[in-house]
């Protein structure tokens, strides 16, 4: 007997027929001797909607606890509705709202992080044999009000959850059968992976793979949740996040991913004299504006350069703002935004010992007429930033060039 935590994301609890499949799937484990945790997400398309309503009453900078109250509805519904149909099955089960369990998070409405989970009354009713069915993506803040916990977040609430439930394990079910080599819906070759490392995972997420968010990978490498990835829709086994030492056969690639979320701002002229990167940097970290890629061109006549770095897309128009707020005192010549930009990167492990990997990227590009306008490189990973148009173009053609091809 185990204590589980099963999320279910937005397809898998589309409608009443697939809430009643998920209900079915968590009577399996349930009548297997489980304590069962369930974290639902909205149904899918609705936070879309939600958060178009928000805009449409608020503005495009809508006051943000109240965009959380109506965005984190979503989960209420879904939430609710799993318990009930758990109900129909002969079950005892209830749902759990954020502010009941109560999930606490720090008060960045819109993107906020959890804080601790102190999820006493639930685990009462767990260990008393009733399904727990916890509304993902919402939790409450300092000030006592609803927050959500950024686009995705469900996959962090159910990570957090098992966690603090110290659960045996936390599985993710979703609309593909795991974490494949790049994005299946764009890549027809790409294969499943039986295993991933977390730090693999941690990249595939931060660089647009939203199979799983960003930080809920976070959490599960912090308090070793074994995260598993899984279809909703099959029995199949799905993909295992662990740790290095777990995977046997080692490769030096692991996939690719790509994130449309980003956007390239150059400047113009800008003075190439000491303090001015920082000049430039320093609003846009006091704005809670986060740069990824940076290059600066060399200074062709030692006095002017041209500056390049990315933003998120949904921060461009900030980011113009303040570059303009501050035009005296940067003293650039213009500003050039460009939101038609991909970027794309090649994960894994293996190019901490093995040489050659960047370089087969930038050829392959080549091979394909496709320029690359940014580079950046962690230990275990190349990103290069590209027209938007030629993404499909590049995303198969790297992922032929590194032998990760389905048979
Ligand atoms: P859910 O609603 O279940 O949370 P998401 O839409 O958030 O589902 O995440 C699953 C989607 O992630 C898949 O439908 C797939 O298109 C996308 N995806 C992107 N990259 C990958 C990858 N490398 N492996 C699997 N899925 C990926
Ligand atoms: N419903 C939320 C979203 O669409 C959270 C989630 O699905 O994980 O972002
Ligand atoms: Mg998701």
């Amino acid at each position: 007997m185990a204590r589980i935590v099963m999320k279910f994301g937005g397809t898998s609890v589309a409608d009443l027929a697939r809430i009643r499949a998920v209900a079915l799937r968590v009577k399996r484990e349930a009548d297997a001797g489980n304590e069962v945790a369930v974290v639902v997400s909205a149904m899918a398309g609705a936070t879309d909607q939600l958060v178009g309503w928000s805009r449409d009453a608020g503005g495009a900078q809508p006051d943000q606890r109240e965009y959380d109250n109506v965005v984190s509805t979503g989960e209420q519904v879904t939430s609710g509705l799993t318990a009930l149909a758990l109900q129909q099955l002969g079950l005892k089960a209830r749902s759990w709202l954020g502010w009941q369990v109560p999930i606490e998070t720090d008060g960045m409405h819109g993107h906020a992080r959890i804080r601790a989970i102190p999820q006493d009354g639930l685990r009462q009713r767990l260990a008393a044999g009733e399904i727990g069915v916890v509304a993902g993506f919402q939790g409450v803040g300092p000030d006592g009000r609803i927050t959500t916990l950024g686009r995705g977040g469900s996959d962090t609430s159910a990570v957090a959850l098992a966690a603090a439930l110290e659960a045996e394990r936390c599985d993710i079910f979703t609309d593909v059968e795991g974490v494949f080599t790049s994005d299946p819906r764009v890549v027809a070759r790409a294969r499943k992976l039986d295993k991933i490392t977390y730090e693999e995972m941690l990249e595939f997420a931060s660089q647009g793979a939203k199979v799983l968010q960003t930080r809920s990978v976070e959490v599960a490498m912090n308090h070793r949740v074994r995260v598993r990835v899984l279809s909703s829709f099959n029995d199949l086994p799905g993909t295992m996040v662990v740790d290095e030492d777990e995977i046997v056969e080692k490769r030096v690639v692991s996939g690719i991913a790509y994130s449309r979320d980003d956007a390239k701002v150059t400047l113009l002229k800008v003075a190439d004299r000491p303090g001015v990167a920082a000049a430039i940097f320093g609003p846009l970290a006091d704005n809670a504006i986060n740069v990824d890629m940076i290059v600066q061109n060399i200074s062709e006549d030692g006095r002017f350069t041209d500056l390049t770095f990315t933003v998120g897309r949904g921060d461009l128009d900030r980011t113009i703002r303040v570059l303009e707020a501050n035009r005296a005192a940067l003293g650039y010549g213009a500003i050039k935004p460009d939101k038609d930009v991909v970027k794309v990167s090649v994960i894994g492990v293996g190019m901490r010992s093995h040489a050659g990997v960047a370089q087969l990227m930038f050829k392959t590009l080549a091979e394909n007429g496709i320029n690359i306008q940014v580079i950046s490189t962690s230990e275990i990973k190349v990103s290069v930033l590209i027209a938007e148009k030629y993404a499909e173009l590049a995303l198969r053609a790297l992922h032929t060039a590194y032998g990760l091809d389905a048979a």
